[in-house]
C-alpha cells in the first residue's frame, strides 16, 4: 500500500452564509491542520460537484467522514451519487448537542464558542480517523 492509502478524507459541506455550515468547515480544518494532519485531508466540496477527477478518485479510494451543515446533506450526497456509501456522515448540529455550553454563532466567522466546539469536535473525531486510517470500520 502507498502513502496515498493511510488517508481518510474528511469532507465538510461548502455551508455558505450557515453557522453549521461555518462549524463544518472549520471542523475538518481542525482535523486536517491540528489533529491529525498527514493522515487526515480534505477537499473542497465544489470539486466533486464538477466531477473533477482527482476528486473524486480521492473520496472513491479512501475512506470519508462527511461533515454537513443541514440535513441537505450536500458533502454526504456529494459522495453517494458516485455510488460510494461514506464510512461515518455527520451533522454539525450534533457537535452542539453534546456540547450545549458552547453556542456556535457567526458565518463567515465563527465566534469563541464556535471555533472552540470545531477543536472539541475534532478532538472526538480523531478516533474515527484513526481507525478508517488503519483500515478498520466505524
Ligand atoms: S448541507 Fe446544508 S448548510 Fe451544507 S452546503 Fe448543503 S444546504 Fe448548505
Amino acid at each position: 500500500m502507498g502513502e496515498m492509502a493511510k488517508k481518510v478524507v474528511v469532507l465538510a459541506c461548502s455551508g455558505i452564509g450557515k453557522t453549521w455550515g461555518a462549524l463544518a468547515r472549520e471542523t475538518a480544518h481542525e482535523l486536517v491542520e491540528r489533529v491529525r494532519p498527514g493522515v487526515a485531508t480534505t477537499i473542497c466540496l465544489p470539486r466533486l460537484v464538477i466531477n473533477d477527477p482527482e476528486a473524486r478518485r480521492l473520496v472513491l479510494e479512501h475512506p470519508v467522514i462527511t461533515l454537513d451543515g443541514c440535513p441537505k446533506a450536500c458533502a454526504r450526497k456529494s459522495v453517494e451519487v458516485l455510488g460510494r456509501k461514506v464510512e461515518q456522515a455527520l451533522e454539525t448540529i450534533q457537535f452542539y448537542m453534546a456540547h450545549k455550553d458552547l453556542k456556535p454563532d457567526g458565518v463567515a466567522q465563527l465566534n469563541e464558542a464556535g471555533l472552540k466546539l470545531a477543536r472539541v469536535a475534532a478532538d472526538e473525531l480523531a478516533a474515527t480517523v484513526d481507525r478508517l486510517a488503519a483500515g478498520e470500520k466505524t
